[in-house]
């Protein structure tokens, strides 16, 4: 036997990979693992048809091709009045997994922190700490999930290498204000910190809030890293392609690491998408679009005994079980799974210490069939 050393003891399979097991097995309504039901547009498709001439097929360029990186530029000034030059400043990439993880690859060394907080998407830590970096957690509480900036200063030391915030945030569906954005820069002022900014879920984001990106805020631009997803944007999540972007010299520390990692990701998809890229009307109406999904979902459960508040961005609801049991929230899952056929993810999977505040997560990306079933299902218990 091959005695194996492991890098990442500590972690098995995630969350969405256990959950779907049983999804496959049980065959419940599945508002588990977050990726739209319904079909892309077929002018995307259509789009992807169309890529026929000979240097699509093979590798794009490092940076990623040129017509898409325009479009980014072009979309990011408009919306937040930020430049990002196409081609020093954006990287496309293996949708945002990759991106953050090469990121973490080429800034964090052995023993520098980096201030996470939780609950948090399952994909930083692990990749913290294959750097030999340590994370450090900072708690947001039920129901809220505020994020406490004194403590946030309180948890800086010299060792502090990052911060990733992400907004709209996946589970608890909150977004930052503007003041957090601010608490923030006056934080890291003066410092060597960088920020990852993970904005994967910045069009989708309701009650005419304003995504605040960190780009809007030149003084934490110049420090911070943006990840973004085509998968979550334009209902492609099976493409998996993404995008970074940050200051020149960030971007091209980044690009050392990128290089060796993918070199550079599946050049049709970049293609169809830098014309697709160029209509705002696609990525616009997407406030909207998902805000009559949010609104029509939460009207079908009004009678239930779940309790809730509207969820601010992203396509995930969260809805707390206190009134209906006091089991374990992976292990309720588990039985609505089996006995009601209705899969969710336990929010216990993103918290510190895996901590049960009684919150499951549900993604309403779904036909208004699918809401309406899951819906009976929620109002039977
Ligand atoms: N960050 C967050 C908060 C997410 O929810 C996800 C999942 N889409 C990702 C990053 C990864 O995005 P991608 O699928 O583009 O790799
Ligand atoms: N981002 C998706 C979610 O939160 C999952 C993506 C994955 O399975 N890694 O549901």
């Amino acid at each position: 036997m091959i005695k194996i050393s492991s890098k990442l003891p500590g972690v098995g399979t995630t969350i969405f990979t256990e959950i779907n097991r049983y999804v496959q097995q049980y065959h419940p309504i599945n508002l588990a693992q977050g990726f739209p039901g319904f079909a892309p547009d077929p002018s995307l498709i259509n789009e992807l048809g169309q890529v026929k001439d000979k240097t699509a097929h093979q590798y794009a360029s490092l940076g990623g091709n040129t017509t898409l990186c325009e479009a980014i530029a072009e979309k990011t000034e408009k919306l937040y009045g930020q430049s990002y030059h196409p081609e020093s400043e954006i990287t496309i990439t293996a949708g945002a997994t990759q991106a953050i993880f090469t990121i973490l690859s080429a800034f964090v060394q052995k023993d520098d922190q980096v201030i996470v907080f939780k609950p948090a998407y399952d994909c930083y830590e692990p990749a913290i700490e294959l750097q030999g970096g340590k994370p450090v957690l900072i708690e947001m509480k039920a129901p809220n999930y505020q994020i406490d900036w004194e403590e946030v200063q309180q948890k800086i030391t010299s060792k502090t290498r990052m911060i990733i915030i992400n907004t709209p945030h996946n589970p608890t569906g909150t977004v930052l204000t503007k003041n957090d954005l601010l608490q923030l820069q006056k934080i890291t002022e003066g410092t060597n910190i960088l920020i990852l900014s993970d904005e994967v879920y910045e069009h989708i984001i309701f009650d005419h809030r304003i995504h605040q990106s960190v780009a809007r805020f030149p003084k934490l631009a110049e420090r911070s890293f943006i990840t973004c997803s085509f998968g979550k944007t334009f209902h492609i999540t099976g493409w998996k392609v993404g995008y970074c972007m940050a200051p020149k010299a960030l971007m091209a520390e980044y690009r050392k690491v990128h290089q060796f990692n993918v070199f550079c990701v599946h050049h049709p998809s970049q293609k169809a998408l830098g014309r697709y890229l160029q209509n705002p009307d696609h990525y616009l109406q997407l406030p909207s679009f998902f805000q009559e999904k949010r609104d029509f979902f939460l009207e079908a459960i009004q009678g239930s005994k779940f309790e809730f508040s509207p969820t601010q961005g992203t396509y995930f609801q969260t809805l707390s079980y206190r009134q209906l049991s006091d089991e374990k929230d992976t292990d309720y899952v588990i039985r609505l799974i089996k006995e009601k056929g209705l899969a969710c993810i336990p929010v216990s999977a993103f918290t510190k210490n895996h901590q049960d505040d009684k919150m499951l997560r549900f993604c309403f990306a779904k036909e208004r069939d699918t809401l309406k079933k899951a819906a009976e299902i929620i109002n039977s218990l």
